[in-house]
C-alpha cells in the first residue's frame, strides 16, 4: 500500500510536470484527486487494514493528496503567470505615445470667396452656370462683340489653343451659352478659371472670375446699381460705399467700373487704395445689343445687364492679402490661416 501510494505520488508529479496548460492541469487533478480518482480508489483498501497500519497509511494518503495538491497548484500559478504575460506582451499599448492628431483641412480662401459669392447671388434669385475652360474663338470673343482684329482683343492677351480654339480670357462666353439655351429672363452667375498670357505680382497666367448676368423686360441700369450695392454691402459689411465711373468693355453699352470705399483705410487715402479712397472690384455695364443679335434675343424686347470680377482680387481685399502669387504657392502655413 505505501508503495503503491508513493507510485502514483511519483507519477502525479511527473504527470504535473509534463503539460503546460490549465485545462492538462485541472484533467490531472481529477485523474488523481476526483471522487473517482486513482487515490479515493486506493483509500477504499484502507478498511483491509489492521488497526495499527491503518492510521500511519491514513497519515500517509494525506501527505500524498498534500503534496500533489501543492504541485498542482504551483504548477497551475506558473501556467497562468505565463499566459498572463504572453497576452500583455501581445496585448502591449504604450500609452505614453502621443495620440495620432486628425490633420483638419481648410478651404481655400479663393474657394471660400467663390463660395460666399455664389450665396449672395443665389439670396438675390441668381442661379450657377458654368462652361467650358477650351473654349471657341466665337463664344469668347466675337458673339461678345470683339469682332476679328478688333483691338479690344489686345486687352485680353490670350493663349491660342489650335484651330480658333482658345483658353477662355474671361467667363463672359458663359452668357452667351446660357442664352443661346434659354429664353429670357436669365439671371445667371458664373464662376471659374480663366488664363490670360500675364505674369507679375498682381497678375497670374491662370486666374478666377464670376460673371453675373440678368436679362429681362425693363431692367434698367439702376437695377444693376442696386444689385451690386446689395451684393458688396453683404460682401464687405453694411456700410461699404459704392461708386460707378465710365468706362468701355465691347460687350456692354454703357459701362462702368465699380468702386467701393477703400476696405484698408475706410477712405481716408492707404498705399492699397494710391491714396484715392477707392478700390476698383469689378466691371459691370448693360448687355450690348449687338450681344443679343448674336444669341437671338430682341433688343427691343428684353434688356439686362452682366458684371464680372477677379476673384483674387476680392479674396486680397477681403483677406488683407499683399501678393497676388500667395494664393497659388500653396504654402500649407499661409492656407491654415483660413
Ligand atoms: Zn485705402
Amino acid at each position: 500500500m505505501r508503495e503503491q501510494l508513493e507510485r502514483l505520488r511519483d507519477e502525479a508529479v511527473k504527470a504535473i510536470a509534463a503539460v503546460s496548460s490549465e485545462e492538462a492541469l485541472q484533467e490531472i487533478r481529477v485523474r488523481f484527486l476526483g471522487r473517482k480518482g486513482e487515490l479515493t480508489a486506493l483509500m477504499k483498501g484502507l478498511g483491509a487494514l489492521s488497526p495499527e497500519e491503518r492510521p500511519i497509511v491514513g497519515q500517509l494518503v494525506n501527505t500524498v493528496k498534500e503534496e500533489v495538491e501543492a504541485s498542482l497548484d504551483a504548477a497551475l500559478e506558473t501556467t497562468r503567470e505565463a499566459a498572463r504575460s504572453q497576452r500583455l506582451q501581445s496585448e502591449r499599448i504604450d500609452v505614453t505615445l502621443p495620440g495620432r492628431r486628425p490633420v483638419n483641412g481648410t478651404k481655400h480662401p479663393i474657394s471660400l470667396v467663390v463660395e460666399e459669392v455664389c450665396d449672395i447671388f443665389a439670396g438675390l434669385g441668381f442661379s450657377v452656370a458654368e462652361g467650358p475652360e477650351i473654349e471657341h474663338d466665337w463664344y469668347n470673343f466675337e458673339a461678345l462683340n470683339f469682332p476679328p482684329e478688333h483691338p479690344a482683343r489686345d486687352m485680353q492677351d490670350t493663349f491660342f489653343v489650335e484651330n480658333n480654339l482658345l483658353l477662355r480670357t474671361h467667363t463672359s462666353p458663359v452668357q452667351i451659352r446660357t442664352m443661346l439655351k434659354q429664353k429670357p429672363p436669365v439671371r445667371i452667375i458664373a464662376p471659374g478659371t480663366v488664363y490670360r498670357c500675364d505674369s507679375d505680382a498682381t497678375h497670374s497666367p491662370m486666374f478666377h472670375q464670376v460673371e453675373g448676368l440678368m436679362v429681362d423686360q425693363g431692367i434698367t441700369f439702376g437695377d444693376l446699381k442696386g444689385i451690386l450695392t446689395i451684393f458688396t454691402n453683404q460682401l464687405f459689411g453694411q456700410k461699404t460705399g459704392v461708386r460707378l465711373r465710365p468706362s468701355f468693355f465691347p460687350f456692354t453699352e454703357p459701362s462702368a467700373e465699380v468702386d467701393i470705399a477703400c476696405v484698408i483705410c475706410g477712405g481716408k487715402g492707404c498705399r492699397v487704395c494710391k491714396n484715392t479712397g477707392w478700390l476698383e472690384i469689378l466691371g459691370a455695364g448693360m448687355v450690348d445689343p449687338e450681344v443679343y443679335r448674336h444669341v437671338n434675343y430682341d433688343a427691343e424686347e428684353v434688356s439686362g445687364f452682366a458684371f464680372g470680377m477677379g476673384i483674387e482680387r476680392i479674396a486680397m481685399l477681403k483677406y488683407g492679402i499683399s501678393d497676388m502669387r500667395l494664393l497659388f504657392e500653396n504654402d500649407v502655413r499661409f492656407l491654415r490661416q483660413f
